[in-house]
């Protein structure tokens, strides 16, 4: 099958969460399986184009634009340890920046720049002669990729038997974008623009709502948030459109690439281990702390939890920062945080770090190497998220044997068990509701449980021997792939 991937994240070229981790994954895996992915990315400033052997094509693309045409120069390079080739589209007036959607604020022509992408990937599989079966765009960046493929390239003979499968890996950024400009650029027109159109949601271009309501199949990044964001409190105002699509509304659960998560073949941590070197995650441990200025006058044994996550409401920032002090005064843990993002909460993790120097290591950054060394030297990791389509970080804690204390919510529901006690099964505790009680319950749980050496060991053997891995969900993928192709017929 030839899969074309439009996106405007992937690992390790230019990642901003999750999304980048995932692409990049499915495409290794579709190619181990025999698939043929070909991925088109943006060309941002900030790519090391010497570091990954990227080299510019012969080919220049002509891309329409509403009533005009642009041009775009097209580089190529192949995703590491795969043959997987990614092409880069080269428009430097609006890619050559050093961030991907804001630096730090969100563009304000992102409308433009995404609605230029996402006609752009036409015309790279046409000066390629790429024929895709499918073409599959990710969250509302690409979005109009699904309008694009059923209007104009409908009766083209190198899209009329692709299908377009849209998948949603986080409903809380939709490109509300400016009626005019958006149907300007897109070359639709004001004639598009009516209440209730495939365009239109309150008095903008969705393009999210674009997405959803032109693709063949939608897929959302965990079969729970796949059911949660047709209720209000999840859909950010998006539930008639995801009921109205709900018979094509799938959800594939997120895999993880084993060969960078895994701390028995992890260049990037202090020390290696499997499953029952418990001995030498301590040392990941000990050796995190010295390098934060910690000595064995420090007790160095107290439970280490930790976080690594954009700074965003979404993750329970703010129920955390209501009770942090509090949870540092009544138990005894220490805290890690790796996080960049909002700038209130950058403010308050800095306060934490000057007033609990000897309990709270504060790291505001996106610092992809600490991640890993932060995995493997945690005891626990946090993940109160108000919603959570999916989340990577606490299968990748699993795999390091640190202990998610997670809230129920999409993607953590379908991947962490609450550990019982009777029959030593689950990996990680668990809180339902979003108040401090119910989660400070869950942080009390979890401590208990460090000091109960058999049961410590087990379920962090447990969480160890979980198996997410990303070859499952690009199976997934593939039939979903089918279905959509079966619409089309
Ligand atoms: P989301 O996509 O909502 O941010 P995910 O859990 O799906 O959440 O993915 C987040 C990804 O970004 C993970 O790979 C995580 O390790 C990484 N990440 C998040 N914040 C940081 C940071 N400050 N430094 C390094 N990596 C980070």
């Amino acid at each position: 099958m030839n899969i074309l991937i439009a996106t405007s994240e992937i690992a390790p070229f230019a990642k901003a969460g999750g999304l980048a981790d995932v692409v990049s994954s499915l495409a290794i895996e579709w190619a181990k399986l025999g698939e043929t992915p070909i991925v088109i990315l943006p060309k941002y400033g900030f790519i090391d184009i010497y570091k990954y052997a990227f080299e510019p094509t012969e080919h220049t693309i002509i891309v329409p634009m509403g009533q005009w045409f642009e041009y775009a120069r097209l580089w190529q390079g192949f995703l590491p340890n795969s043959g997987v080739p990614i092409y880069l589209i080269e428009h430097n007036i609006y890619f050559d920046r050093n961030g991907i959607y804001g630096d730090p604020n969100e563009y304000n022509d992102n409308d433009r720049r995404f609605i230029f992408f996402s006609r752009a990937i036409f015309e790279v599989a046409k000066i390629l002669n790429f024929k895709p079966d499918i073409i599959h765009a990710h969250d509302y960046h690409t979005a109009f990729c699904m309008a694009f493929l059923k209007s104009y390239y409908i009766h083209d003979p190198l899209f009329k038997e692709c299908a377009g499968v849209f998948t949603i890996h986080n409903l809380a950024y939709q490109g509300k974008f400016n009626p005019e400009n958006a149907l300007m650029y897109s070359g639709f027109g004001m004639k598009e623009f009516y209440p209730g159109s495939w365009f239109e949601k309150y008095g903008t271009v969705n393009a999210m709502k674009t997405g959803i309501m032109f693709a063949d199949k939608i897929t959302t990044v965990s079969p729970t948030y796949s059911r949660e964001i047709r209720y209000p409190y999840f859909s950010e105002g998006l539930q008639d459109e995801l009921n109205q699509r709900g018979a094509d509304l799938i959800g594939v659960l997120n895999g993880v690439n084993y060969d960078e998560w895994n701390p028995e073949i992890d260049n990037e941590i202090f020390e290696k281990y499997s499953i029952n070197e418990f001995d030498k995650k301590y040392n990941n441990k000990k050796q995190f702390l010295f390098e934060h200025g910690f000595t064995n006058e420090d007790d160095l044994d107290l439970p280490l939890i930790s976080m690594v996550t954009r700074l965003t409401e979404q993750k329970g920032i703010d129920l955390l920062a209501t009770k942090l002090e509090y949870f540092l005064h009544k138990y005894k843990f220490r805290f890690a945080l790796l996080g960049s993002g909002e700038r209130r909460y950058t403010d308050f993790f800095h306060y934490i770090a000057w007033k609990y120097p000897k309990l709270a290591i504060i790291d505001i950054g996106y610092n992809n190497n600490l991640s890993h060394k932060l995995f493997a030297a945690s005891d626990f990791f946090l993940m109160p998220s108000r919603f959570e389509p999916c989340g990577l970080t606490q299968m990748y804690s699993m795999k390091y044997g640190t202990i998610p204390i997670a809230r129920i919510a999409g993607g953590l529901a379908d991947t962490i068990m609450e550990y019982n006690y009777e029959n030593s099964q689950g990996s990680g505790f668990l809180f339902w509701q979003y108040n401090a009680d119910d989660f400070s319950y869950a942080i009390e749980r979890a401590l208990q449980i460090y000091n109960n050496q058999p049961h410590w060991n087990n379920i962090r053997r447990n969480a160890m021997a979980n198996n997410f891995s990303s070859e499952k969900s690009a199976l997934d993928y593939i039939e979903v792939f089918n279905w959509a192709h079966e619409k089309i017929k």
